[in-house]
């Protein structure tokens, strides 16, 4: 199975479980707050990342001591669906938080259970398993948070803000809340804070890139528009010249022209600059351009 970028993303990020109880307890919180159903009756998260289907089961055993009522097998792939529909155990995780089971219409950030540093990264760990993405950077910049909970979204954004430093920008898709980033070095910032650190060098790398790219199709864009202008230019001047050798022009031509015309016959490809030192005596390169405009004026006149 090919793995996303995001899929990668996960993969970096569970490779390191909370030792820490207050921080089981944090990430178990965000996974609960951005996963797609935490109500009095039922806990359900669906996950394609395998490795976040891993680690899940140990999570919950860390933080509550409670399994799941369903998990998927080894052989179950595409979505990967975990429920809970025991009431005790449910019971026992909105007590955790400090929620009534009865009453789950209001959930929120419980900012006592994020209050240190190390349970604000594990809470966001959290949210991002369950409930994030981040695109290919290949593809474009944009990483997402989401949640059916609106002031969780709300609680989020100022937690992001606090523990990295910037606001996310905010909408709603579909009755869920999103939080999204859209800045190339504030995923990389969010994904190096999140733990993934690969995938946060990833989007850095993308970035130099796509930057080296424009730069060089910018340079080969411009050299060709030189290039072509310079030779367009050159041929005019060489079809002019030769029209007024066929019609006997040339020789009542100023000697300052003739020489002119000479030194660009023997030069086809050369630039101004470098036909105006060959004058004798040299002149400047306006000097150069303007007895060439000359010599196609004096063909025009010909025809
Ligand atoms: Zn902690």
């Amino acid at each position: 199975m090919a793995t996303s970028f995001s899929g990668n993303a996960k993969a970096e990020i569970c490779r390191y479980i909370p030792a820490k109880h207050c921080c089981a307890l944090a990430e178990c919180f965000g996974i609960l707050l951005f996963c797609n159903s935490f109500q009095g009756d039922n806990i359900r998260i669906i996950t394609e990342s395998r490795e976040f289907a891993q680690i899940l089961p140990k999570l919950f055993k860390r933080a509550f001591g409670v399994a799941f009522d369903q998990m998927p097998n080894d052989a179950t792939t595409g979505k990967l669906v975990f429920q809970i529909t025991d009431q005790e155990k449910i019971h026992r995780i909105m007590t955790c938080y400090g929620f009534d089971a009865k009453d789950t219409l209001s959930l929120h950030i419980n900012l006592p259970v994020v209050e240190e540093d190390c349970c604000k990264a594990s809470f966001l760990k959290g949210a991002f398993l369950a409930g994030g993405s981040v695109t290919d950077p290949a593809k474009g910049y944009h990483m997402e948070f989401t949640t059916t909970h609106s002031s969780v979204a709300r609680e989020c954004d100022s937690l992001l803000q606090e523990s990295i430093g910037f606001q996310p920008k905010y909408t709603v898709r579909g009755g869920n809340r999103v939080l999204y980033l859209k800045q190339s070095d504030l995923i990389s910032d969010c994904l190096t804070y999140l733990g993934a650190h690969i995938s946060a060098m990833g989007i850095m790398e993308a970035k130099l890139e796509k930057e080296l790219n424009n730069k060089v199709n910018r340079r080969c864009n411009c050299d060709d528009a030189n290039t072509s202008k310079v030779v367009e230019a050159a041929q005019e001047q060489l079809s002019a010249i030769r029209i007024l050798r066929e019609n006997g022009a040339f020789q009542n031509l100023p000697a300052k022209l003739q020489q002119a015309a000479c030194a660009r016959e023997e030069n086809p490809e050369a630039s101004l600059s470098e036909l105006a030192v060959l004058m004798q005596p040299p002149i400047s390169k306006p000097a150069m351009n303007h007895r060439l405009q000359k010599l196609v004026q004096l063909s025009q006149e010909e025809k």
